[in-house]
C-alpha cells in the first residue's frame, strides 16, 4: 500500500493568507519604511527570463480586494500610517486598482499605495484614469522596461514596444505619479557599444542610476532560459568578450555608488507615499536630489569625464549621514 506524503498539502490561496503579524512594524516604519502587502501570487507574463514564466503550479491568483481593503484598515486601525507598498510582481490590470480605490473611499479611507505593473497595463492606461488612480491613493508604480531593443525583448518574449512604454510612462509621471522601471544592460544579445548607446538613452530619459549600470541576465531554475543555459553550469549568461571586461570595469567603479543608490532607493516608496499624504514635508524631494547626485555622478564616471577621488568620498559620506539609520 503506498503511503501518503504529509507534505503533500496543496498550497494556501491568496485568500488563505493570514494577516501578518508585523511585530517589528513601528520600528520600521520610525526608519522610513512602508508597510509592505501582498494582493496576488505569481504574475500573468511569460518572460523568458523569469521564474514565473516555467511556473505551472503557482499561476497568477489575485487576492479579494475586500481583504486587503480589511488588512489595509486593520493595520491603520492599530495606528500605523496609512502608507503602503505592494511587493506584487503583478498588481493587476487598471480596473482592480480602481475597485481598491473605490473600496477605500468607501470606508472613508485616506492612503497611499505603490504597486507593480507589467508593461501591458502601463500601456493601456490613458492619462485620465492614471489622474483618478493618483487621485484614490496611488503615488509610485514599477515597470519592466528591460530593453530599448524591440529584437531583444521578442528574444525575451516581451512583446511590448519599448518606444510607446516609455511615452507610457511620460504621460503616468505627468500625472503625479512616481515611475521606476527595471532594466538589463548586460545579456548575451549585448554589444560595447549597444550598451553605451542605451546607457545614453536611458540618461536623458532620467531612467539611468547604479543598479541599471550593473544590471545583468541572471538566470534562475524555472525559467525558460535557465533550462537553454543550464548545461554550462551558471545562472549568468554568457556575455561577449568586450562587455564582460565592460561590466568588470563599471562594477569596481560604481560599487560604493551602486551601495550607497540602494540605501536612498529603498526609501522611495515610503517618502512617495508620504509625500502624497503631504506629511512627508520634504522627504521625496530631497530623496529624489541626492539620487540625481549618485546618478549624474555614476554616468560621469562610466563615460569617461573628470571625476576625483575626493569627490566621490565627499558625495558617499554625505549619503552615509543622511541614510545612517537605514539598514542596508
Ligand atoms: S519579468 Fe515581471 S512581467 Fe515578466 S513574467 Fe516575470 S514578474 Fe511577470
Amino acid at each position: 500500500m503506498r503511503s501518503e506524503n504529509p507534505f503533500s498539502v496543496p498550497p494556501l490561496t491568496p485568500d488563505d493568507w493570514a494577516f501578518a503579524s508585523r511585530d517589528a512594524m513601528g520600528e520600521y516604519i520610525s526608519r522610513g519604511g512602508v508597510i509592505q502587502l501582498r494582493s496576488a501570487r505569481g504574475c500573468g507574463g511569460h518572460c523568458a527570463f523569469c521564474t514565473h514564466s516555467g511556473e505551472q503550479k503557482h499561476p497568477l491568483q489575485m487576492r479579494s480586494l475586500r481583504l486587503i481593503a480589511d488588512e489595509m484598515e486593520s493595520l491603520i486601525e492599530a495606528g500605523y500610517p496609512p502608507v503602503f507598498n505592494f511587493t506584487d510582481d503583478e498588481f493587476g490590470d487598471t480596473e482592480r486598482i480602481g475597485e481598491l480605490c473605490t473600496l477605500l473611499r468607501q470606508r472613508r479611507i485616506r492612503a497611499a499605495f505603490s504597486l507593480e505593473l507589467r508593461p501591458q497595463t502601463v500601456l493601456k492606461t490613458a492619462q485620465k484614469d492614471w489622474l483618478a488612480l493618483h487621485e484614490g491613493g496611488l503615488c509610485r508604480i514599477f515597470t519592466g522596461l528591460e530593453s530599448l531593443n524591440p529584437d531583444t525583448l521578442r528574444c525575451w518574449n516581451k512583446p511590448h514596444n519599448p518606444e510607446a512604454l516609455l511615452q507610457a510612462i511620460r504621460v503616468c509621471k505627468s500625472s503625479g505619479i512616481l515611475c521606476e522601471t527595471g532594466y538589463i544592460l548586460f545579456h548575451a544579445r549585448s554589444t560595447r557599444q549597444g550598451i553605451m548607446e542605451e546607457t545614453a538613452r536611458l540618461r536623458r530619459e532620467d531612467m539611468f542610476n547604479p543598479k541599471t549600470a550593473l544590471s545583468r541576465m541572471i538566470l534562475y531554475p524555472g525559467s525558460h532560459l535557465h533550462a537553454e543555459r543550464a548545461a554550462r553550469g551558471t545562472v549568468f549568461e554568457p556575455l561577449a568578450p568586450n562587455a564582460e571586461v565592460l561590466y568588470l570595469k563599471w562594477k569596481k567603479d560604481l560599487g560604493e555608488l551602486f551601495k550607497a543608490w540602494g540605501k536612498l532607493a529603498l526609501r522611495l516608496p515610503g517618502a512617495a507615499c508620504r509625500d502624497y499624504l503631504a506629511s512627508g514635508a520634504a522627504e521625496l524631494p530631497l530623496l529624489r536630489a541626492w539620487l540625481d547626485r549618485v546618478n549624474a555622478l555614476a554616468y560621469a564616471k562610466i563615460t569617461g569625464q573628470e571625476v576625483t577621488a575626493e569627490e566621490t568620498e565627499l558625495l558617499l559620506r554625505k549619503i552615509q549621514a543622511v541614510t545612517g539609520g537605514i539598514p542596508s
